[in-house]
């Protein structure tokens, strides 16, 4: 029996495929040569191609799948600019300054964002309509003012401090204790965002091949054989930009990122009344919990889109809705007995530093650990190794480090993700006891 709050219309799948889903393209002829291949076709794989286009080199882009078809378009379509970077659970908090050059490049990848999105017209639903942070617990929104001090000084985040007293000008709820207000931070339509891309990427010639997986990479003399089912390419470089559904055919990276499904639901079209009361300003909302919860209002206005770690791990995201309906409620009393219509479930990718990287390892160039959050990470991360190879880095982009940790006992399998899931769960109890 499904539970009683399924929708008649219940889809387990994402909620952004009604307006865009991910289709195989037209076969492409694939090259005996080209300069650049670009494994995944997701935020970063097309930034990469569309940068590598526009200098004039040409590239091919594979994905295993349809285009799209990983995180690309299934996220919340939140977009923060930095509030996330550092944000660090299990490894050694950053300094200051340590992370000051992080924040600097985070808030150029959300200006990058912003950019392509105006320059190419493209109709994502890009709002620029602000972030509310709630705090879990006292000593959470105790830290929040040092935190705006340091986003605002290098991250241009238009942040302040918002008092619990203050707290139902952002949000229709009083649970949490207080929070923070990221000004410079948006929502858009995660799907029509990527599709924005894929079109720009057609339009310009670029050949993105679709359902031809690369099972194979062997290097010769300066550059490479690309395997795929359907033939060997050579290549100059190869850009590995497959982030949280990294896989076998490059050992070095499974064993630098960790796969966990991020889960969302999505209600029916809410009364008006009702859905203004959810967010009055329309913001993108997120708090500071380690089972972290991340939610706003569709483009039209009229449903919620509530996401969360409801598992660590990756299960049917069927089993887990009712632990995100049950969090919606914690968060909105008021939408109990509303019904949802769409779940589904994506994979992010963690990195043993909880950072974002890119770079060059093996001689393969790299974009990879979103960490959670990619909309503006991945595509600017894509965008820099595509003028890296070209030749265009004005200065160095910070993410791009010789340093990328792996772990002796880690090699892809995540058997450990139920425990830290259980750990995180108790600190978030504690946490919220304390005040
Ligand atoms: C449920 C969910 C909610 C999220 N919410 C937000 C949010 O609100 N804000 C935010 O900023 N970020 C969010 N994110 C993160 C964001 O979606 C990702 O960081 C971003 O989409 C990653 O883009 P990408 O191009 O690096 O990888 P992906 O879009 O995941 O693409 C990787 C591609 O690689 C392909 N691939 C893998 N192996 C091979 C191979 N061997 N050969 C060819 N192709 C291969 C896959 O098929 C896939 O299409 C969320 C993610 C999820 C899952």
């Amino acid at each position: 029996m499904p539970p009683a709050f399924f929708h008649a219309d219940f889809k387990a799948r994402p909620f952004w495929w009604e307006a865009h889903e991910p289709k195989p393209l037209p076969e492409v002829t694939l090259p005996r040569e080209v300069r650049v291949a670009v494994v995944g076709a997701g935020y970063a794989g097309l930034n990469a191609a569309l940068e590598l286009a526009r200098e004039g080199i040409s590239c091919l882009v594979l994905d295993a799948n349809e285009p799209g078809f990983g995180a690309s378009t299934r996220n919340g379509g939140m977009v923060s600019g930095g509030v996330n970077v550092g944000k660090r659970y299990l490894a050694k908090p950053m300094s200051d300054e340590e992370a000051s050059p992080y924040l600097a490049d985070a808030a150029d990848a959300f200006g990058l964002v912003e950019d392509i999105i105006a320059r190419e017209n493209i109709a994502c639903g890009w709002t620029r309509a602000g972030y509310f942070v709630g705090a879990w617990c006292k000593s959470h929104y105790d830290a929040m003012a040092h935190k705006v001090e340091v986003l605002n000084r290098y991250a241009r985040a238009e942040a302040q401090v918002i008092p619990p007293d203050r707290q139902r000008e952002e949000i229709g709820s009083d649970y949490y204790r207080g929070g923070m207000l990221i000004g410079r931070g948006a929502h858009l339509h995660p799907a029509l965002y990527f599709k924005g891309l894929l079109d720009l990427c057609l339009a310009r010639g670029i050949a993105v091949a679709s359902t031809t997986p690369v099972i194979g990479l062997t290097q010769n003399g300066a550059g490479w054989e690309v395997t795929t089912p359907r033939g060997t390419i050579r290549t100059g470089d190869v850009i590995i930009a497959t982030n949280g559904y990294t896989g076998d055919v490059t050992p070095q990276f499974k064993r630098r990122v960790v796969p966990v499904g991020s889960y969302i639901i999505a209600t029916e079209e809410l009364d008006p009344a009702l859905a203004a009361t959810i967010s009055p300003k329309n913001r993108s909302i997120a708090d500071t919990r380690r089972v972290l919860t991340y939610y706003r209002k569709s483009p039209d206005g009229r449903r919620l889109i509530f996401g969360g770690r409801a598992k660590f791990g990756q299960t049917d995201p069927v089993e887990t809705a009712p632990v995100l309906y049950r969090f919606m409620l914690d968060r909105f009393p008021q939408l109990k007995g509303c019904k949802i219509t769409h779940t589904w479930t994506g994979n992010v990718a963690f990195t043993l530093d909880e950072m974002p990287h890119m770079g060059r390892f093996d001689n393969l160039h790299y974009a990879l650990g979103c960490n959670g959050s990619g909309i503006a990470m991945m595509s600017y991360l894509g965008h820099q190794t595509a003028r890296k190879i070209a030749g265009r880095v004005n200065r160095v982009c910070a993410f791009d480090r010789p340093e990328f940790p792996d772990h002796p006992l880690y090699t892809g399998n995540t058997w450990f993700l139920p425990w830290i899931g259980r750990y995180f769960r108790a600190r978030d109890w504690l946490d919220r006891r304390a005040g």
